[in-house]
């Protein structure tokens, strides 16, 4: 039986989810041999392979056009989606920008900021557009909810491990206590 394909992306993310996933430590060379890890951040690939993957993994929330294709491109090439981290679970820290008005939002994020000097709002054709913020189970049907900010390797290692033993992990106990 050949490797099982796993994809994974990020959305409005901070690169956390993807340490945590990392953070396995040594027991990432035991799932490597069973896995075949294809477009993620770790390996720099951006798009899923068109055959598809077995496994897509998104961290971040939806917070750009260019996100809601990310999502879908995910989605339509992974035959199990799992959200990963409290972002793409249900918004996370993200969401925040929710509460105010967008132009205001980046107004303030991009030229009002103290260490900003001619600061611009970044404006081109080739920029996903700014959208309301949401959870990746807002935009597409998800699989698997991981939550936690992020969550722990063991948690990580713990789902991927199941999956490969062709179970759906349940998520209890310590998999959902954060310190
Ligand atoms: S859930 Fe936390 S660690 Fe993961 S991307 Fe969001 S802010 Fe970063």
């Amino acid at each position: 039986m050949g490797k099982v394909k796993v994809a994974t992306d990020w959305l409005a993310a901070c690169a956390g989810c993807h340490m945590s996933f990392l953070d396995i430590d040594e027991r990432i060379v035991g799932l490597l041999e069973k896995i075949e890890l294809t477009a993620t951040p770790i390996t720099d690939l951006k798009h899923p392979p068109e055959e598809g993957v077995t496994v897509g993994i998104l961290t971040g929330a939806v917070n750009n056009t260019t996100h809601l294709e990310v999502v879908k491109r995910m989605r339509e090439r992974c035959k199990i989606l799992i959200s990963l981290g409290d972002c793409a679970v249900f918004g996370g820290i993200v969401s925040m920008r929710n509460f105010f008005d967008l132009d205001e939002a980046l107004r303030r994020a991009y030229v009002e900021t103290e260490s900003t000097v001619d600061g611009q709002i970044p404006c081109s054709e080739e920029l996903g557009k700014p959208i309301r913020v949401r959870s990746v189970k807002d935009v597409v049907e998800v699989d698997i909810h991981i939550p936690g900010c992020p969550p722990s390797a063991d948690t990580i290692y713990y789902a991927l491990s199941e999956l490969l033993e062709g179970r759906i992990p349940v998520l209890t106990g310590d998999n959902l206590k954060y310190d």
